[in-house]
């Protein structure tokens, strides 16, 4: 099927792609759409044969669940319920953190197929606060199932072009606003009844970080993080291998681990691009990307991020070697992508 991309940076072209957007949406169809995340997958959450179509474009496999998208805060209990013993602190959250990239996993109601939470009792949901991404929602007024817009295990895109790179004559269309805001998907996240405070588990670090999270409950990082096939239950999507590219990565954790190897050639991923790290002279690099040039802020690279791994992932070098980041604020996200994608390679 071909796939068109639609403009939406003039009020018309914006009007018309998102009635393309919902039109096929209502058809059952999978849009691809930005937020301020990654580019998502969109299909009507509640149409279980839209919502396979999904996994097929992505390739995903089935145990693998999906998030929900909501088009605003009453729709949260058409498709959860929010347990009495958490309450307080989920509405605190959604005080805060809602429109936003804050992915809460709560008990699923009936109306959610199963193929949408890949057969568990609880459900992902968010409300996302892209202009586009909200109209579209807003005027399905529907739940919007919508993982990231790559194939199964790829690197999640951050543009429309990304989104083609990935999907291309998979899906019928792609809605293009330009670059994702954070550049990271949402931070997913569980809470648990506890005294004197209530527990927060990251099930997926991301653009909210742990240092804000503390501020609402009694913080648990998930400690098993390398699941491998259906037993994916207490953590599903959280593979040990993930968010990779196709040229093998190698995170390091110093500049004396790398020892390059006589005519392999090797790309470097910099975190600050600062000569003092130690990383820049280790080789004749073919290509040097920077995610966070100057002082290395963590925002900034997390925009980058993705787009960084896509373009050194073009170039056909034997190796692309990444330096490590302060895991702090969204260092701990990306650092934990890094981790995954070079899972391969280890
Ligand atoms: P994405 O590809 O950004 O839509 O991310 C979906 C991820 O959310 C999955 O891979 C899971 O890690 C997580 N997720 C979604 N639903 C659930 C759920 N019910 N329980 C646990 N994790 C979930
Ligand atoms: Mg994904």
């Amino acid at each position: 099927m071909p796939t068109t991309i639609l403009p939406t940076d003039q009020p018309p072209l914006l009007h018309h792609a998102v009635e393309e957007a919902v039109r096929l949406l209502q058809a059952g169809e999978v849009v691809a759409l930005p937020t301020e995340t990654v580019y998502g997958l969109a299909a009507d959450a509640l149409n279980p044969a839209a919502v396979a179509k999904v996994f097929e474009a992505k390739e995903r496999p089935s145990f693998d669940p999906l998030i929900v998208h909501l088009p605003d805060r009453k729709m949260l209990e058409t498709v959860a319920d929010i347990p009495e013993d958490v309450h307080k602190t989920i509405m605190r959250l959604i005080e805060r953190y809602w429109p936003g990239p804050l992915t809460l996993l709560l008990p699923k109601k009936a109306c959610v197929p199963d193929i949408v939470t890949a057969g568990l009792p609880t459900v992902a949901v968010r409300i996302s606060s892209h202009p586009i991404f909200k109209r579209v929602a807003t005027a399905l007024n529907k739940p919007i199932a919508a993982p990231s817009a790559n194939r199964f295990g790829a690197i999640s895109p951050t543009s429309a072009n990304a989104v083609l790179a990935e999907l291309d004559g998979r899906i019928p269309l792609i809605l293009d606003g330009g670059a994702c805001l954070h550049g990271l998907e949402s931070t997913i996240i569980k809470v648990e009844p506890g005294s004197p405070k209530n527990m927060i588990t990251i099930v997926r670090p991301g653009p909210i970080t742990p240092e804000e999270l503390k501020l609402y409950g009694r913080l648990q990082r998930m400690t098993r993080n390398v699941v491998d096939d259906a037993t994916a239950s207490e953590a599903p999507g959280q593979l040990a291998s993930h968010y990779a590219p196709r040229t093998p990565l190698r995170l390091l954790s110093k500049p004396s681990d790398f020892i390059p190897v006589e005519g392999k050639t090797y790309a470097l991923m910099s975190y600050r691009g600062e000569e003092k790290d130690g990383y820049l002279d280790l080789t004749d690099w073919k290509e040097i990307m920077i995610l966070s040039p100057g002082n290395g802020k963590l925002p900034e690279a997390a925009v980058r991020f993705f787009y960084v791994m896509r373009e050194l992932d073009k170039l056909g070098v034997d190796e692309i070697i990444a330096e490590p980041m302060l895991e702090h604020g969204m260092g701990v996200a990306m650092m934990d992508k890094l981790r995954r994608a070079s899972t391969r390679t280890a």
